[in-house]
């Protein structure tokens, strides 16, 4: 028996001997994994400065992967600038007013509270996904619609929101600005948002101005919104996958770069 259990190559049948060279072997392998993934880091392309620009706050899941490979496996910087507080999510609050233990689908309780609880979520979530800085505008969120113009006939400041954006993008120096891509049937909310964002970008000095791209869940053709907003006009240049699926809905999340004008 003993014989045998000295070829077993378990812990617990191990001879002390092989048992010091299979520790041995343990410790060279975590101390060279250890090194290896260093210098991955290292030697890894350091990811251009981002910022996301959306409407609401929990668009960012439709780059959620590439942000989290950018900024926590890479190192990269990304920031998001959030338009309005979320209010008008109220009528999809069922499950979040069950969590929250508040009548969240209520207009007048979901208006009210939805901004702070929706704007702490944006926060936490950033952490996971590496965001260092959240930029919240607080234009108001009315309801779902298609037409691109309707934040602006609800109230949204739309010269500030472009000059918070200017003012960002001369400051930070940003290489890409990540939007959700603008289909015509898309939010209208997130249409506008990514035509702030390119007209933004349009007004920097060619130097400065950022590659915008455009995220998607949707194999469809892409057909932009041929109203005022994209007044210059929208094509895609190109198409890219994320190396990594969706992390939130588990789908393949395509981005399209965007040419403005
Ligand atoms: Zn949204």
């Amino acid at each position: 028996m003993t014989g045998i259990a000295k070829g077993l190559d378990t812990q617990e049948g191990r001879s002390p001997r092989r048992s010091r060279s299979y520790k041995a072997f343990l410790c060279f392998a975590s101390v060279a994994l250890f090194v290896l993934s260093m210098l991955g880091s290292v030697f890894a392309e350091q990811p251009g400065k981002t910022l996301i620009v959306v409407a609401h706050p929990d668009d960012e899941y439709y780059c959620a992967s590439t942000v989290y490979k950018m900024a926590v496996q890479l190192g990269g910087t990304v920031d998001e600038l959030i338009i309005t507080d979320g209010e008008g999510g109220y009528r999809y609050s069922t499950l979040a007013a069950a969590y929250y233990k508040k009548p969240l689908t209520s207009e007048a309780v979901g208006r009210k509270e939805l901004p702070a609880i929706r704007r702490r979520e944006a926060i936490n979530a950033g952490k996971v996904l590496g965001i260092r800085t959240h930029y919240f505008l607080d234009q108001i969120d009315q309801h779902f619609t298609t037409d691109e113009r309707d934040g602006a006939k609800y109230g949204w400041k739309s010269d500030l929101i472009s000059s918070r954006l200017q003012t960002l993008m001369r400051k930070e120096r940003y290489r890409y600005v990540f939007a959700l891509l603008p289909r015509a049937t898309s939010h209208g909310y997130h249409q506008a948002a990514t035509a702030l964002a390119g007209s933004a970008i349009r007004a920097l000095p060619i130097a400065l101005r950022p590659v915008l791209l455009g995220f998607d869940t949707n194999s469809a053709r892409f057909v932009p919104s041929p109203t005022e907003l994209f007044r210059h006009g929208i094509r895609t240049t190109g198409l890219h996958l994320t190396e990594l699926p969706n992390l939130v809905f588990a789908m393949p999340c395509r981005t399209r770069s965007l040419s403005i004008g």
